[in-house]
């Protein structure tokens, strides 16, 4: 539940502790400038706790933390706008540090919006009230401010991309590695907390590679697995995950698919895979374990079942695929037909 704060995300937990801090922290201010008498900017500082409040809320009971951010940064430019109106250009300053925090955190291009409609409602309120001069330099410097900020950080956010993709993937055969297994593993297990539904996976492990290796050499080795995500990945649907468990086993993860299905699907695969020449030479046969995920369960129990699958087709003579509903009845499937 999204009351528990254990279960928050570190950006979660680290957004609502500053928006709490902040909006404690600005409500003084309202008293004092309402004892002032000066009551506009009491008004705007507590437009301002009023808008944290929502922030807060909006991140605490759905965990929208993107559109979250959005609206804070809107709302602090509209606030920033409103007091130039009201008080002058000597708060402009703090457009320019707000600026550079909305490409903190948020992607480039809604920062770069939020910015860019900032400093024409900027230019439009000075317009009346600074010389052209005056006001040609306020609003290069935002510009530049604005345009300096979208390169660094959009390059900084392209590097990450590429840097979070090489760390997902495995550098012989591209397919995902333990690492982005794990993470998708923990996502489809949350999902199936929310929402319980058929989802399996496959472990797969070539037959006696050992013996390719001797006989061919491991560069050829290596290609042979190489060319084999190749054609998991073409025949599988796009969307249909495979990572590089270990050396020569992999799991493959389809879209939410019955037991049954992803039994065919194995089979569909063990079939092609044997038919198939690799290094335009080498002919090899896999096995393959099956099994579905039981609500509740751990994902290394549920690997351990498609792994005790896996161990059956390897007992039972390799190059078949069994699918294991209960660890008590294997269900084999043997030239293309699925029984039960
Ligand atoms: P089994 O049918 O019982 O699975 O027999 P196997 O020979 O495939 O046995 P096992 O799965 O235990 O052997 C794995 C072999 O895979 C051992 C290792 O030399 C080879 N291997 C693991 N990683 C790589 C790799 O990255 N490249 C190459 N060329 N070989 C690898
Ligand atoms: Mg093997
Ligand atoms: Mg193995």
């Amino acid at each position: 539940m999204a009351c528990n704060m254990s279960k928050r995300s570190a950006t979660e937990k680290m957004l609502l502790t500053l928006s709490a801090i902040a909006a404690v922290s600005i409500s003084p201010f309202v008293y004092f400038r309402w004892l002032d008498g000066d009551l506009v900017m009491a008004f705007i500082d507590a437009m301002l706790i009023l808008v944290l409040m929502i922030f807060f809320l909006l991140v605490y009971r759905t965990g929208k933390v993107s559109t979250a951010k959005f609206l804070l940064a809107s709302a602090l430019t509209v606030a920033i706008v409103a007091i130039v109106a009201i008080r002058g250009q000597s708060h402009l300053l703090w457009l320019y540090p707000c600026m550079i925090a909305f490409y903190y955190i948020l992607p480039p291009r809604p920062a770069g919006i939020i910015c860019f409609v900032g400093i024409t409602l900027i230019a439009i309120v000075l317009f009346p009230s600074t010389s052209v001069l005056g006001l040609f330099t306020i609003i290069f410097t935002l510009f530049l401010t604005a345009l300096f900020s979208y390169v660094i950080f959009e390059s900084y956010s392209k590097t990450n991309e590429k840097l979070t993709l090489l760390a997902d993937i495995d550098p012989l055969t591209s397919a995902g590695n333990r690492r982005a297994l794990d993470r998708q593993l923990g996502k489809i297990l949350a999902d199936q907390q929310r929402a319980a539904s058929a989802v399996s996976l496959l472990l797969l492990d070539l037959d006696h590679f050992k013996k390719i290796n001797d006989q061919n050499g491991h560069a050829k080795g290596d290609i042979v697995l190489v060319q084999l995500v190749e054609l998991i990945q073409k025949y599988t649907r796009s969307l249909d995950d495979i990572y590089r468990y270990g050396g020569e086993e992999f799991i493959i993860i389809p879209l939410q698919v019955t037991l049954q299905e992803a039994a065919q699907l194995a089979e569909n695969l063990r079939k092609l895979i044997a038919e198939t020449k690799f290094a335009n030479t080498i002919t090899l046969t896999v096995s393959i374990g099956v099994a579905q995920y039981r609500t509740g369960e751990t994902a290394e129990s549920w690997i351990s079942r498609a792994d005790a699958a896996l161990y059956k087709a390897k007992d039972g003579g390799r190059n078949r695929v069994i699918t294991e509903t209960d660890l008590a009845t294997a269900v084999t499937i043997n030239n293309g037909e699925v029984s039960v």
